[in-house]
């Protein structure tokens, strides 16, 4: 489409070309800002091409009898306010999705964050009732459905987040123990005191130095998660050791990375889980709404420098 042609039909409310046979044409409504778009844009992206990111989009014209106009899909078409598409690699939203709960959590709770704190607790952390957990990020998208999911499962948690109304706010969410990890003297002496027997799971979605003294407090055959390293995304020299072959033996411990897209074909039933305890309030969200397109690269920046409390998006 003629960039003239498409400006002319958002001031007109009429389209002035003709949307190809099988082909639709969708608005974005809620785009996401995600910590893997820092490292990707880094050593992916050239200058100049669209930045990645996923949309809850809109259908607004429909040539393809498989999707109606109306409808809200969950779309991976990077910063744009519209897009045509065949079709191809659109999730529709649940069916069973409530009129009154917000769309834009399908770009958290409910969608990619919410299923990589279930499968890399579940599968995995492979956590167990009575056991303690450990997450860091905590007031993060991730790390705060982690900690809900763990204290559902049976789970004593601990999590550690970066200002003091973050820990307030974890607090009320149910978890057991939180600190602010800007604050404390001594990190290694806080993880000793919220479990003196230490940590049967750590999902850990910060690396670097935090990943370093916690592994130290490991229990005996502990399990860790390494979902993140957002505390090394911005570096542009690769960050020296630790050495934690010395912990990891003595304690035989397993330690995972993963990738979410791991577990793409058990995606639905992740979702229904994660929208169950949402609608029976079992899980509590919290998003930061930045308003404007115009504005993604301050939501972005935002919410790397930790700014957002749960999952930052941004309403079109
Ligand atoms: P969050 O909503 O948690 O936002 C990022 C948060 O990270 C900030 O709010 C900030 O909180 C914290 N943070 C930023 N810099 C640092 C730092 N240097 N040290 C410690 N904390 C820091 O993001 P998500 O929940 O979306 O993602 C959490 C992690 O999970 C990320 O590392 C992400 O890359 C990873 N992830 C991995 C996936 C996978 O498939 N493996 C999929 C999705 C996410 P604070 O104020 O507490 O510092």
């Amino acid at each position: 489409m003629q960039k003239t042609q498409f400006f002319s039909w958002l001031v007109s409310g009429r389209p002035s070309f003709h949307l190809p046979a099988l082909k639709l044409l969708l608005e974005s409504m809620f785009l996401s800002v995600d910590p893997y778009m820092r490292p990707y844009s880094q050593r992916i992206m050239k200058e100049g091409d669209i930045m990645i990111g996923t949309q809850v989009a809109r259908i607004v014209e429909s040539k393809n009898p498989a999707f109606t106009v109306g409808a809200f899909v969950v779309a991976d078409r990077g910063w744009r306010t519209h897009f045509i598409s065949d079709g191809k690699g659109l999730q529709l939203l649940l069916s069973s999705w409530p009129e009154s709960l917000p769309k834009s959590l399908a770009l958290g709770t409910v969608g990619m964050p919410g299923l990589t704190a279930y499968f890399g607790l579940l599968e995995v952390c492979k956590m167990k009732p009575g056991e303690t957990v450990l997450v860091n990020a905590a007031a993060g998208t991730v790390g705060s459905v982690v900690g809900q999911l763990a204290k559902i499962g049976g789970c004593k948690v601990v999590g550690c987040a970066g200002s003091d109304d973050k820990v307030a706010y974890l607090k009320k969410i149910g978890f057991d123990e939180v600190f602010n990890y800007k604050t404390v003297k001594s990190l290694d002496e806080v993880l000793h005191k919220a479990s003196p027997d230490g940590y049967d799971c750590f999902f850990d979605n910060v690396g670097g130095e935090f990943a370093s003294v916690a592994i130290n407090q490991m229990k005996k055959y502990g399990r860790i998660a390494v979902c993140g390293a957002i505390s090394q995304y911005n570096d542009s020299v690769p960050q020296k050791g630790p050495y934690m072959q010395m912990p990891m033996i003595y304690k035989e411990l397993q330690m995972e990375g993963f990738l979410v897209t791991r577990w793409n074909s058990r995606r639905e039933e992740g979702l229904q889980a994660l929208l169950k305890w949402v609608v029976e309030g079992k899980v509590k969200c919290h998003e930061q709404v930045t308003e404007g397109f115009e504005n993604m690269p301050m939501a972005f920046i935002g919410m790397l420098k930790g700014e957002t409390l749960g999952k930052a998006v941004v309403k079109v």
